[in-house]
């Protein structure tokens, strides 16, 4: 799932790294790129021309950052409306304020429907409510059988039709399950009903029927996520049909291209309220929109660091930094200031190339471990204010003090100050260079 799309947009993201700012033909080509992404990830275009527009409209109108590059910006950017596309925030279930809470499920047939109703028995047991399952699906053969075994796995019971009593009518199955619930104290009723390969007119009368017999407080959609292009236009028919109030998506464990998981929730503006990925009842979990963007982009972790670099690094406190570098006026205590900004985010092995231009120095931020680090910021701080503003003072009797007071060797103190002075000469170069961490991890 999503395998497709998710290297598509690395690819788009990839070719816009080192990039210093993006001009409107880079924006242009990116929307372009991600354009054809979602197309062929089979994400219904109406869904695909609303998201382009946003992602390109945000793009141009993103603040000039001084903590995220552009590929990032434009990762934050793709990432803050994947989740919007998929529903915005996690949606749970509304129960009934004087059970039972009734919950009616929707679907074509092969959807897995009573898979779910098993599944979503087993998790509402776990949540601490008492569920009964009811077989309102009297079309298929099998189905009620198949609703049997499903419950007696997920250790929920099942109200089923008793031969020869409400046999081949679903409404009043449901109808009963209803009254035996509210005697029997359970505090969640699931029903299952029938559904059909195609979308037809008796189905969804059924299924309508149903529901105005037994008034459900959710009715859950339930699609197949294989399904591909027809997603939007099944979901359609069911939305006028019987109407719902959330989605189920089943066979997110396929290798299909998730234009269904994408589509469904813009399309129908009800919420993707849990997510199946597999036959085992336990293969099931509530959807949350976050996690799924994370997954698409394949990037969980990173886009945590997006955020922990720009809270890190206040935009006006970038500014000044790369005034003073504009200036050469950088000195030891600003390095001070940026090294412990640094720290303040975490391992420094996390926070490769994330840092606005770090790209260039990343091999030798390879190097760096956070030891190194913390000994610069000893040796700094073991000197004083004078000597940070001015390190041409430090002669040799100043230079033994602070390698003392930082528990390092001459060589060291050394060692920093030749570093300091190169990258001071590099910001020089290269005036403007915000964030940048002059002269780290060359060798010890
Ligand atoms: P129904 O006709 O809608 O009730 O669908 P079923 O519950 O009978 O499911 C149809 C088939 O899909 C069965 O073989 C299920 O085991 C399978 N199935 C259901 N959910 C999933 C899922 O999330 N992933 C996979 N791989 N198979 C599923």
């Amino acid at each position: 799932m999503f395998d497709t799309l998710s290297s598509r947009l690395d690819k788009v993201f990839t070719s816009l790294r080192g990039r210093g700012r993006l001009t409107d033909a880079d924006i242009d080509a990116t929307a372009r790129e991600i354009r054809v992404a979602l197309l062929e990830a089979d994400v219904a275009l109406p869904v695909v021309r609303s998201f382009v527009a946003a992602i390109r409209e945000r793009a141009r109108g993103a603040e000039v950052s001084t903590s995220l590059n552009p590929a990032q910006q434009v990762i934050k950017i793709v990432n803050e409306e994947l989740v919007a596309v998929l529903g915005g925030g996690t949606t749970t279930l509304r129960f009934a304020k004087t059970p039972p809470t009734v919950i009616l499920l929707a679907g074509l047939q092969g959807t897995g429907k009573t898979t779910l109703a098993g599944k979503l028995g087993r998790w509402l047991k776990t949540q601490g409510h008492t569920p009964l399952l009811v077989a309102a699906d009297l079309q298929r053969p099998n189905a009620v059988n198949q609703l049997q075994v499903v419950g007696a796995r997920a250790g929920v019971e099942v109200f089923a039709p008793e031969p020869g009593n409400g046999v081949g009518d679903p409404v009043r199955v449901a109808r009963d399950a209803l009254a035996h619930a509210r005697r029997q104290v359970f505090d969640v009723v699931l029903v299952d009903t029938a559904g059909r390969l195609g979308v037809d007119e008796e189905m969804m009368r059924q299924a309508a029927d149903i529901r105005d017999a037994v008034s459900p407080d959710e009715i859950l959609f339930v699609l197949d996520a294989m399904i591909g292009q027809d997603a939007v236009s099944t979901a359609q028919a069911f939305a006028d049909g019987v109407g719902f109030s959330g989605v189920v998506l089943t066979k997110l464990d396929g290798d299909a291209r998730g234009g269904a998981a994408l589509s469904v929730a813009r399309v129908t503006g009800a919420p993707i309220m849990f997510a199946s990925t597999g036959e085992a009842l336990e293969d099931f979990d509530v959807f949350h929109p976050e996690r799924m963007a994370s997954r698409i982009l394949g990037m969980g972790d990173v886009l945590t660091l997006i955020e922990q670099a720009e809270k890190a690094f206040e935009v006006e406190q970038a500014e000044a930094m790369a005034a003073k570098m504009a200036a050469s006026e950088f000195t030891l205590e600003d390095f001070l200031e940026q090294m412990l900004t640094v720290r303040k985010m975490g391992p420094i092995g996390n926070l490769l190339g994330m840092l606005p231009g770090m790209g260039q120095i990343k091999d030798q931020l390879a190097q760096v471990d956070d030891r190194d680090l913390d000994r610069v910021v000893a040796i700094i701080r073991s000197m004083t204010p004078a000597e940070r503003q001015d390190p041409k003072i430090l002669q040799a009797s100043r230079k033994a003090r602070v390698a003392r007071g930082s528990g390092v060797t001459v060589t060291e103190v050394n060692q920093l100050l030749d570093r300091f002075g190169e990258a001071r000469k590099m910001m020089r170069q290269m005036a403007g260079g915000a964030g940048l961490i002059p002269g780290m991890g060359r060798g010890k």
